[in-house]
């Protein structure tokens, strides 16, 4: 089966961003919050119809403004670059005195960013009375701004930090054909459908187990630079009902830097098991539901089959070692690794392994072990996935599997009160989504 989809492998963002967003966080429970906008929508009738989008965004209070006097000496204007635009023309637009500061964005080595003269992109520019230019920005990525200043009688770059505006997001969906086609409905960018995936992963296997009229709320950080979203942050609070049942994710940070996401009641959503050994992206999300080629015949073969696209990442579901990696009848290439004393996964029907994984490797929880593939007896690519304790296939799908991490005792307090007002966020989001389904 060819099932040629064109599309967008969503990313979590890298990790030197995560730990950035973390500072975002700091007394946010605290601080008033203000500039509450809820706005109700129906997306246009794409392949996501009638889905039900409900936003509401908070700004976090910006720092007071520090008084400026009311006669200003100059001006500030800001242009947006038009496809086919040239220096001159968009410093004539700024109504800047062109000759000398062209000349010298032409040729500045760190201006060359603006050089490409990227549409859309917004240029400020600072003159005197007369236009003669004091300074000017642009935004470089979603941190820095270069900065061009008058000096002497010639120009300088500098960058400094951007000035950005964060925002608390909190948006709700209805699932009615995948996941990613509720998020693009309800405008969730496409990190933030990852990563609500992701935290549920110990719940709920998101290429089995979702159902139309699934729904979602979803409490996240932003980062906007005039208007624009230049980061994406993390996801403070989720609640997804899946099949009737709801579960609740907390984000939380200990003071000794532990951080996770949590049940209201205190317990880490983070376990020992992955309830799917299927990497969740855009292209995945859609293929079980679109053409359901999920077999959830366990008895007959004592496995679950995963239809995927031909090299699909297979993730291992659990820490463990690999105990064989190599052919086996029926299975085709075949991985299977023990976890612990009782605890091994098989992983059969593999297009090839990960590079350099072979009997004795150690492997952590969501380590890509594999590629979907149709080795073996397979009529169409698919992962054929067993779970075994102590070497006898269980159905996965009903096993009792051990939990991990709990919260420290010690933090169940702290935890209780930011708990509180997250949650207050949820049952708002909750309380419109069902009101809008009457
Ligand atoms: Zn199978």
């Amino acid at each position: 089966m060819q099932h040629g989809k064109d599309g967008i492998l969503a990313q979590t963002p890298p990790t030197d961003e995560r730990k950035i967003r973390i500072r975002w966080l700091i007394g946010l429970s605290s601080i008033p919050l203000f500039g509450m906008v809820a706005a109700f929508g129906i997306a246009p009738g794409t392949q996501t119809q009638n889905v039900q989008v409900k936003t509401v965004v908070e700004s976090l209070p910006v720092p007071p403004a520090t008084s400026t006097p009311m006669a200003s000496e100059n001006f500030w204007r800001e242009e947006r670059i038009q496809r086919g635009d040239t220096i001159a023309a968009l410093l004539s637009r700024l109504d800047v005195n062109s000759e000398n500061i062209a000349e010298f964005l032409k040729s500045a080595k760190d201006a060359k960013t603006l050089q490409l003269l990227i549409p859309g992109k917004i240029v400020e520019a600072r003159t005197t009375d007369d236009g003669d230019l004091l300074s000017l920005r642009y935004l470089l990525n979603s941190d820095t701004v270069l900065k061009v200043e008058k000096d002497g009688n010639s120009f300088k770059t500098v960058e400094e930090a951007a000035a950005l505006d964060n925002r608390v997001e909190m948006k709700s969906a209805t699932i009615r054909s995948s996941l990613f086609g509720a998020t693009d409905a309800a405008n969730i960018p496409d990190a933030i459908a990852t990563q609500l995936a992701d935290i549920f992963s110990s719940e709920i296997d998101f290429h089995l187990d979702l159902r139309r009229g699934d729904h979602f709320s979803v409490v996240y950080e932003t980062a906007y630079n005039k208007g624009t979203l230049v980061k994406t942050g993390r996801i403070l609070a989720a609640e997804f009902t899946n099949g009737g049942k709801s579960y609740r994710a907390i984000y939380y940070k200990d003071r000794e830097g532990h951080e996770g996401y949590y049940t209201p009641d205190g317990k880490n959503l983070r376990k020992a098991f992955l309830k799917s050994p299927l990497e969740f992206s855009r292209i995945t999300s859609g293929f079980s539901m679109r053409f359901h080629p999920i077999l959830k015949e366990w008895r007959a073969h004592k496995g679950v089959d995963y239809g995927a696209p031909m090299g699909t990442k297979v993730k291992s579901v659990a820490d463990g070692v690999v105990a064989f990696a190599g052919v086996q009848r029926g299975y085709g290439n075949i991985l299977v690794i023990q976890h612990n004393g009782h605890y091994s996964t098989a992983y059969g029907h593999l297009k090839g392994f990960a590079k350099g994984l072979h009997k004795g490797s150690k492997i952590s929880q969501g380590d890509v072990i594999g590629y979907v593939g149709m080795t073996g007896m397979a009529t169409g690519p698919h992962l054929h996935y067993e779970f075994r304790v102590d070497g006898v296939q269980r159905n996965p799908l009903t096993v009792a599997l051990p939990t991990a991490f709990p919260l420290a005792p010690k933090y169940r307090a702290d935890f209780a009160s930011h708990e509180k007002s997250i949650a207050a966020k949820l049952d708002l989001l909750r309380g419109t989504n069902l009101a809008s389904l009457e």
